[in-house]
């Protein structure tokens, strides 16, 4: 049989098995053919390199790291580089479809790629940072390329990282390539509206679902999990369009205020306590487990994967969530949410104002032009209706969750390229 089921894996999802089970029911409805599934359920091309490094007290530690390119049947592949103890090539290739769906989802002209390499940041200077990064490029020189593949930051990863792979890049080439990578900072070819772009994405979907449902963001509420980039900036734009934030959150826990926190304020006390939100007092401690399942209108999971799953999918009060992070619900879960009437604005829409805006990056390098940051933002935004338009007819015409609708709309637009294209 072609849609085979996978096994789960252990207690927690395999994320690779998870996007495979969601992307064989999209390919069902679909009817995509075999040849073409073929195509679309491995990855391109996976590159394993060992890099050696030498740490502040001049021993050598050599760390593994990964390139998945999952499919560049829309362009050349794009996607974050994930510096992380814990990351395995599941994951990455996870991601790397990830990726590729969600680039074809919001209509840009690229393919989907991951990397990532098992260290931990935290415990690293930032000279061993650098000498890593710089040999993690020299490995991949023949990988990346601003028509070949296109890496940026993600978790552990950030401008600075993206500045010394850009700057080892363009040494090995002999000339500055500044669209071989995205997220630099705005100095060296970065773009206006970057860091909030994700954030400001998961608010037009948020928006547009509201609307969609007959929801007044000023008489509705919501929680946020995750206070980093994408969680502190979907909370303060939610808020500024009057949606009464009730709670965040952050590894150090949850915080809850009956009146709303401020968030401004919530933003200042993080940015002033190294990035965490310990020991903020506006508000009253709860737990990650209970700011989950409060009792709100909109939730948005901001954080990590797999944080709704089936052990407390039951309890979930929200009427919308929101999909911020990659991957924070299960794929057993999906069906609980369904059954429940909750509107899931998926993953691959939802943080797709990200890679849109990297997206313009790449551009404005090409064309050695920078953009304001109201044409940035304004496209943006068109991009991200336009795309949520897409994914709610498609859902309304098949019948299906918006997840499945995304993955469809997703598919489809690969798939006749793949055709148009051709294969050998
Ligand atoms: P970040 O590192 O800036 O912030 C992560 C936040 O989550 C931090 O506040 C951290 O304390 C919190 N957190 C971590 N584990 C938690 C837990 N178990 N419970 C509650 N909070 C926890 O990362 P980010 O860039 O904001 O990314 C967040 C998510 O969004 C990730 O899944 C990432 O892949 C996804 N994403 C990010 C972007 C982007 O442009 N930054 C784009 C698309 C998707």
């Amino acid at each position: 049989m072609l849609y085979k089921e996978p096994a789960p894996i252990k207690d927690r999802e395999n994320p690779f098995e998870s996007m495979m089970s969601r992307f064989n029911i999209a390919a069902e409805i679909l009817g995509l053919d075999e040849e073409v599934y073929n195509v679309l359920k491995t990855p391109t091309r996976q590159v394993i390199v060992n890099v050696p490094v030498t740490m502040d007290d001049g021993k050598v530690r050599v760390f593994e790291g990964y390139r998945v390119i999952h499919s560049t049947i829309l362009g050349p592949s794009k996607g974050g580089v994930r510096f992380a103890p814990d990351v395995f090539l599941d994951e990455v290739k996870a991601l790397a479809a990830w990726m590729t769906w969600k680039c074809a989802v919001v209509d840009i002209p690229y393919g989907g790629a991951k990397g990532g390499v098992i260290c931990d940041p935290f415990s690293m200077s930032a000279g061993e940072m650098e000498r890593l990064t710089r040999a993690y490029t020299q490995a991949l020189v023949d990988t990346f390329g601003p028509d070949q593949d296109i890496p940026a930051p993600d978790m552990g990863t950030g401008p600075r990282e993206m500045a010394w792979l850009m700057d080892e890049y363009s040494r090995m080439k002999g000339s500055t390539i500044h669209a071989v990578v995205t997220g630099k900072p705005l100095v060296l070819g970065g773009s206006l509206g970057r860091v909030e772009a994700t954030g400001r994405g998961v608010m037009v979907s948020a928006m547009a679902a509201m609307d969609k449902l007959g929801m007044d963001p000023a008489k509705s509420t919501a929680v946020i999990q995750g206070f980093g980039n994408v969680g502190a900036w979907a909370a303060k734009l939610m808020a500024e369009r009057g949606v009464k934030i009730l709670g965040v959150s952050d590894v150090s826990g949850a915080y809850w205020n009956d009146k709303g926190i401020d968030i401004e304020e919530a933003i200042e006390y993080k940015n002033n306590n190294k990035g965490r939100l310990e020991g903020y007092q506006n508000a009253e401690k709860i737990s990650n487990d209970e700011l989950l399942v409060s009792k709100v209108d909109v939730l948005v999971p901001a954080a990590v994967e797999d944080v709704i799953t089936i052990k407390n999918v039951d309890q979930i009060q929200a009427r919308l969530i929101v999909e911020g992070a990659n991957g924070p619900t299960s794929y057993k879960a999906d069906n609980i949410i369904n059954e429940k009437g909750i509107m899931v604005v998926p993953d691959i829409l939802a943080n797709s104002g990200g890679v849109t805006v990297s997206y313009f990056e790449w551009v404005q390098n090409r064309m050695g032009f920078k953009w304001t940051l109201d044409r940035v933002n304004e496209r943006a935004e068109r991009i991200m209706n336009e795309s949520f338009e897409r994914v709610y007819a498609a859902s309304q015409k098949y019948n299906v969750p918006m997840r499945i609708a995304a993955y469809i709309v997703a598919i489809d637009k690969v798939a006749m390229t793949y055709k148009y294209r051709g294969g050998f």
